[in-house]
């Protein structure tokens, strides 16, 4: 079921890239593994995907310390700064990074380490009260604050969109991000280069891709429905 569903996921990304007059290249699949076995993570890697994301410290190290180290870890949940330690230098990404406390943390672990490590920021761009982010009027003012921090690099930004039924209703926040991401670009700051944007998930990758999403992360629709009781 996995591989039908990935190829599935596959074809609808390149035809929203065709929609958009995207090249398929400038959009990366994130296979959201979370909850889902070594096995089934396996299934995908035998497909050619090389990119997963684990939403919890605990299980993204220990699926890390059984799989090939040539695949690429994304952490995309939200972090704790005592956590940070673990995960430094065996993940490509952090994706949830949205104050200084942890920015600070994962520089300090990354200098000990002798590494940089790539961060996007978390925005909480429909302002949801259950959310983690922080408020894209607040992005440039916190950029400027965490640029000091040579060990790490911003990549971007990311987001978690609200869950709708109807994808379109997201439309507008992908679209605000996008704009976000290009107006904080302009300014330079030293460390930020604002080159990916990670949003769009299961419900709504297609509408975030036609709205310039450079890497859509998919857990459900490649795995099918999580399990959380095993
Ligand atoms: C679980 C999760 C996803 C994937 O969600 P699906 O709806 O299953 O595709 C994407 N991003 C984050 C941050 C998540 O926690």
């Amino acid at each position: 079921m996995i591989k039908e569903n990935l190829t599935k996921v596959q074809e609808n990304i390149q035809a929203a890239c065709i929609r958009a007059g995207r090249n398929r290249k400038e959009v990366t699949l994130i296979a959201v593994s979370k909850t889902n076995p070594v096995s089934c993570i396996e299934e995908v890697l035998e497909e050619g995907v090389i990119e997963f994301g684990e939403n919890k410290v605990q299980e993204l190290t220990e699926k890390y310390r059984v799989l090939p180290k040539d695949l690429n870890w994304h952490l995309i949940g939200h972090l704790q700064t005592n956590k940070v330690k673990y995960i430094v230098d065996k993940v490509k990404l952090i994706h949830s990074v949205d104050s200084v406390r942890l920015a600070e943390a994962i520089d300090k672990e990354a200098a000990k380490r002798n590494v940089i490590c790539d961060i996007l920021i978390e925005v909480n761009i429909a302002k949801e009260d259950s959310k983690y982010g922080i408020f894209a009027e607040d992005v440039y003012p916190f950029l400027l604050e965490i640029s000091k921090f040579k060990n790490i690099r911003v990549k971007g930004l990311m987001t978690i969109a609200p869950f709708v039924e109807n994808p379109e209703k997201n439309r507008e926040h992908f679209r605000n991000l996008r704009q976000l991401n290009i107006d904080i670009k302009l300014k330079n700051i030293d460390n930020v280069s604002m080159d990916v944007l990670s949003m769009g998930m299961t419900g709504d990758y297609e509408v975030a891709i036609e709205e310039g999403a450079t890497m859509v992360r998919v857990g459900t629709g490649i795995f099918g429905e999580r399990n959380y009781t095993i």
